[in-house]
């Protein structure tokens, strides 16, 4: 059933152009993936939503963007070169790679995050465990594979050196502390967000865009003073909750889940997760809230050179503060919104009658069809027209005059449109349309100079 619930997603996402198989004429290529015009849209809407939320209408988060490949001594502060490791084993029969950890979880209903390679080897020895692909156990030893992407600068042979895709967006607001301070002077408790990609060398079993090797993050390093650390991780706890349940997410279907010790990330003093029941394998990871106390600032500090703390003009004091990081994946929230708001109405006989996508409507792609009832009457098209470019330059508008209404408000559903506005006889005589609400379906006549106000007052 959950398992039929994901086909279902990937079915609709490339069917209604959401999400593609990146490079698909090729053969594809596994874990990328590429969002087509309404995917695209979501994701941007997504972002919009959490900048309105986490920086616009905060007055102590500034907003970010920075390069996706630095100067690879950040990479060796931060941890990432030695530290950023996942556990492979090899399949020596069909050659398949698969997550050490995943593997003996997965096999085991057991925790196995955190445990070294040895301790995983030994595990999956003893209980025999087997190739997810073919089923054999002539498996390697588990060991390290690290998760950064490395690439080469430099136009002229020789004189290449190597660098790396960023495996996380928060490196870049580290770098620039000083420069936030200096341009801004901020007062503490202040955070810096960013929005952008990140890449990972991930083995995955395929879990469509769950898992992919370049992925969008939307990133918060909260810099405090290190006896608040507590309150503050409370703090956002909170709000993080509640971003969740603004994207439409059941709160039954998310959970806190903290990290055990062996579990936390080198940089973490303590780790909690927002995990959201997708339909493979139960609860997972959709969002990280850490405590990475001054061990990035310290680091880069230490490598660098340079003074990377603050001076607190209120206690006259200069200390390196800490942070409270939220983390959250923008294509792993598109998942979990699209699993979250996809729908099935029944009939009477148990016969699916409508499939709809019930997003909340500042998520939806389009938040308006505009549709001539008839598409051979040039008078009704022409004041359906009318009405589509008014709407268009406000709300993200789709027009439809092909088929019967009825299959139109179908194919509306099916992606979201919350409204759909028709143009009918009665319009040419009164200036009015029927508005259809996707949810209930119930329609209502509105003046078509009313309809603006009407949905900027639904969309806020
Ligand atoms: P996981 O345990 O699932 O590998 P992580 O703990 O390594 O995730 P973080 O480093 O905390 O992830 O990254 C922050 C967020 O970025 C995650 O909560 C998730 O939403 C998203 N994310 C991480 N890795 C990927 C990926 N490979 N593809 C898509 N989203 C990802």
């Amino acid at each position: 059933m959950t398992e039929d619930l994901m086909q279902k997603i990937v079915s609709l996402c490339k069917r209604r152009g959401f999400v593609y198989p990146n490079s698909e004429i090729y053969g594809g290529l596994s874990n990328a993936y590429d969002y087509g015009p309404l995917g695209a849209e979501l994701l941007r809407n997504i972002r919009n939503l959490w900048w309105k939320t986490f920086v616009g209408t905060r007055e102590n988060i500034y907003g970010m963007d920075g390069a996706i490949i630095s100067n690879p001594k950040v990479w060796e502060a931060s941890g990432h070169v030695t530290n950023f490791n996942d556990p492979l084993v090899d399949c020596k029969d069909c050659k398949e790679r698969i997550r050490a950890d995943h593997l003996v979880e997965d096999s085991l209903k057991i925790s196995a995050g955190g445990k070294t390679p040895a301790e995983l080897t030994e595990i999956i020895k003893e209980k025999n465990l087997k190739c997810p692909k073919c089923g054999s156990t002539n498996l390697t030893e588990a060991r390290k594979f690290n998760l950064l992407f490395k690439t080469s600068l430099g136009s002229v042979e020789n004189t290449t050196f190597d660098v790396y895709l960023r495996g996380e967006t928060d490196q870049n607001i580290y770098v620039n502390f000083k420069n936030i301070v200096d341009s801004f002077s901020p007062k503490i408790p202040f955070g810096v967000a960013q929005i952008g990609k990140a890449f990972r060398n991930e083995i995955t079993p395929g879990n469509f865009v769950f898992r992919t090797l370049e992925f969008e993050q939307m990133e918060i390093e909260y810099f405090i003073r290190e006896e608040d650390w507590e309150n503050v991780f409370e703090e956002w706890k909170g709000l993080m909750w509640e971003w969740a349940k603004e994207l439409g997410l059941e709160e039954e279907k998310l959970r806190w889940r903290a990290h055990s010790k062996e579990e936390l990330s080198h940089y973490s003093k303590r780790t909690e997760d927002i995990e959201y029941d997708f339909p493979f394998g139960s609860f997972q990871e959709l969002y990280g809230l850490a405590y990475r106390t001054d061990f990035d600032l310290t680091n880069h500090a230490k490598f660098s050179g340079q003074e990377l703390s603050y001076f607190d003009t209120k206690e006259n004091k200069r200390f390196v503060p800490h942070v409270v990081e939220p983390t959250f994946g923008v294509t792993r929230t598109l998942l979990a919104v699209l699993l979250s708001a996809f729908t099935e109405e029944k009939d009477e006989m148990g016969e699916i009658s409508r499939t709809l996508l019930k997003l909340p409507p500042n998520l939806a792609p389009y938040k308006v069809a505009v549709f001539p009832l008839m598409a051979n009457r040039p008078e009704i098209t022409a004041k359906a027209r009318e009405v589509y470019d008014g709407l268009k330059t406000n709300f993200y508008t789709a027009w439809d005059d092909a088929g019967n209404v009825g299959k139109r408000y179908r194919r509306q559903d099916e992606i979201g449109t919350p409204w759909c506005v028709t143009i009918d006889y009665q319009t040419l005589e009164d200036d009015t349309v029927t508005v259809r609400d996707r949810d209930s379906m119930e329609q209502i006549r509105f003046s078509i100079k009313d309809l603006k106000t009407h949905f900027f007052a639904l969309l806020n």
